[in-house]
């Protein structure tokens, strides 16, 4: 059976701090390697050690030495993607900044007890342990590999963004799709046999704490602020927890339909195709679509399934059994004065989805080595 390594990011919020004297100098480091590598043109991270890692090393003595190690892996990373944006006339600077508070770190630098839910991370002063906050979700990184991690700095703390991979079993490519339609309110998904819509009640919870917050704010006072960011951290978990639950249920019934596909749709220009009034444009944008595409593209990739996205042009305006123009009868009904098919306008989308895939990909299926998708979603 062929396999797959499906990679994926978890982000642990670490309680406790780091010292700040490790990100001012990584970032010293970093802006120096940047400089080095713009001044000499250097793209390749072997020759980039070669000219400058004994020179900071010795500059550096206190620091771990394999931290200057991931900075001329990250600077090499930078200065080619700075050198991409520069063919093309994107940025007007003469050299990369790097100005965010991320340090890179390999298994050298740090490691994870995940049945302690502890970090252990190198620093100046030997390894310093701290505890990782988690949830339930992070419980099925216990058995994956740990790759590298990023250490990173914002506003709310500090942050351990960790790359697990994990090597699955593909299905076999049998032509059987199962398509996902994603709305405010609900999900619609299935196979050409059964297609479900479920309800989120979503759009409750956004509405919900959209009122909140607009209410704090409408009547200023002191310390509203972790209020609300109270109310946004609650938001946030009340919907993850939701696509979690549906995500699951996308999973189940592709296992169900013995399915070697999830089709999705391409959301890509989504905000800017659809003009709205501003105050439904807000609800909209913090809803967040391709968070729940992603949670259901990993697990259907840690199901061993392939996930195709289409274009959805169309897909709830044309009827899936003629192909005709569809007509809107009644709440979120569609019906075709061609051939009289009566459905649910999710359903339909569904449908249409499932049709494009056999005719646009089923034809010739993508292969589980070179998935549509690479990399790891954030999870
Ligand atoms: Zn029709």
């Amino acid at each position: 059976m062929p396999s797959e390594t499906v990679k994926l990011t978890a982000s642990f919020k670490l309680d406790g701090s780091i010292p700040e004297s490790l990100f001012s100098t990584y970032r010293e480091v970093l802006g120096q390697l940047l400089d080095h590598a713009c001044a000499k043109e250097v793209t390749s991270f072997k020759r980039l050690k070669a000219e400058k890692y004994h020179e900071l090393r010795v500059k550096y003595s206190s620091l771990p030495s394999h931290y200057i190690y991931t900075a001329c892996q990250m600077a090499c990373s930078i200065y080619r993607s700075f050198r991409k944006l520069k063919r093309k006339g994107l940025v007007k600077a003469g050299k990369p900044t790097f100005k965010k508070q991320v340090i890179m770190l390999d298994d050298h630098l740090f490691s994870l007890n995940l049945e302690g839910w502890e970090a252990s991370i190198a620093t100046g002063d030997g390894r310093t342990t701290l505890k990782l906050l988690h949830g339930t979700y992070h419980e099925k990184f216990k058995g994956m590999r740990v790759g590298q991690a990023w250490l990173v700095k914002d506003k709310d703390g500090f942050y351990l963004k960790v790359v697990f991979s994990k090597t699955v079993e593909v299905v076999g490519s049998n032509g059987v799709a199962v398509a996902v339609d994603i709305n405010e309110n609900n999900v619609a998904f299935g196979s050409v046999e059964c297609v479900r819509n479920i309800k989120t009640g979503e759009r409750a919870i956004r509405t919900a704490y959209f009122l909140k917050r607009r209410k704090l704010q409408s009547k200023p006072r002191l310390n509203e602020k972790p209020l609300l960011a109270k109310y946004s951290g609650r938001e946030r978990r009340r919907v993850e927890d939701i696509y979690h639950k549906a995500a699951n249920q996308v999973i189940a019934a592709a296992k169900e339909a013995k399915a070697s596909v999830v089709v999705m749709e391409k959301l890509k220009n989504i905000r800017e195709k659809k003009k709205r009034i501003k105050a439904m444009n807000g609800r909209l944008n913090r809803w967040s679509f391709r968070r729940l595409q992603n949670i259901i593209e990993y697990k259907a990739r840690l199901s061993g399934l392939t996930v195709v996205y289409l274009n959805a042009k169309n897909t709830s305006s044309l009827c899936p059994t003629c192909g005709d123009k569809i007509s809107p009868n009644g709440y979120r009904r569609m019906r075709c004065l061609s051939c009289g098919l009566e459905e649910d306008r999710d359903v339909i989308a569904v449908k249409n989805l499932l049709q494009r895939y056999q005719t646009d990909v089923g034809a010739s299926p993508v292969h589980p080595e070179n998935p549509p998708m690479k990399g790891g979603g954030e999870v």
